[in-house]
């Protein structure tokens, strides 16, 4: 299925120069939704997943129904403060400013297997802090899952060490 006429392209949002790709289009359609996480199901089948992390927010509504599909857990990835037990904390560079992502230290275990999952790949930012959160606490990351890949941000030189599966692609 070709996903794209699902994507609505925002110029300059949210700040001038960056193109916003709003998945909120494809959400919102019972049909491609369901259509798209069956697809990320399918490319991630051949990989031995015990849990499935996500980081806020659009990769909650990624990697929860593909954890379900899949019949894993998952594990969410939060901002700083958001979470109410104890957690360990990284700090990165997003396309667009800066944050700090946390997940709580007993949410893998040692030796687990984690696929990540997120709406789009960028930079990289997000999803490298996500590996390094996932690998402080003992778990291996065994590939990473995006509805959007843009590629002209090479992103994907990041996680040159794990398998990166994607939907769609952008320059
Ligand atoms: P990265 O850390 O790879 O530079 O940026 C990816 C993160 O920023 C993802 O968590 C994603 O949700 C968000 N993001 C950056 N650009 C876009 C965009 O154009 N569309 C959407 N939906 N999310 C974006």
């Amino acid at each position: 299925m070709d996903f794209k006429n699902n994507i609505r392209v925002i110029p300059d949002f949210p700040q001038a120069g960056i193109s916003f790709k709003d998945i909120t289009t494809l959400l919102k359609d019972g049909a491609a939704y369901r259509a798209a996480i069956d697809e990320l199901k399918a490319l991630v089948a051949h990989l031995e997943i015990d849990v499935i992390a996500g980081p806020e927010a659009r990769g909650f509504v990624v990697g929860a129904p593909l954890a379900y599909a899949l019949g894993v857990g998952f594990v969410p990835i939060r901002k700083s403060g958001k979470l109410p037990y104890e957690t360990i904390e990284v700090g990165y560079d997003l396309e667009y400013g800066k944050d700090t992502l946390a997940v709580h230290t007993d949410a893998i275990k040692p030796g687990q297997k984690v696929l990540i999952a997120d709406d789009l790949l960028a930079t990289g930012g997000t999803i490298a802090t996500s590996v390094s959160l996932v690998e402080q606490l003992g778990g291996q990351v065994v590939g990473a899952a995006f509805l959007i890949e843009l590629t002209a941000l090479a992103g994907r030189n990041k996680l040159s060490d794990i398998e990166v599966v994607t939907l769609l692609t952008y320059e």
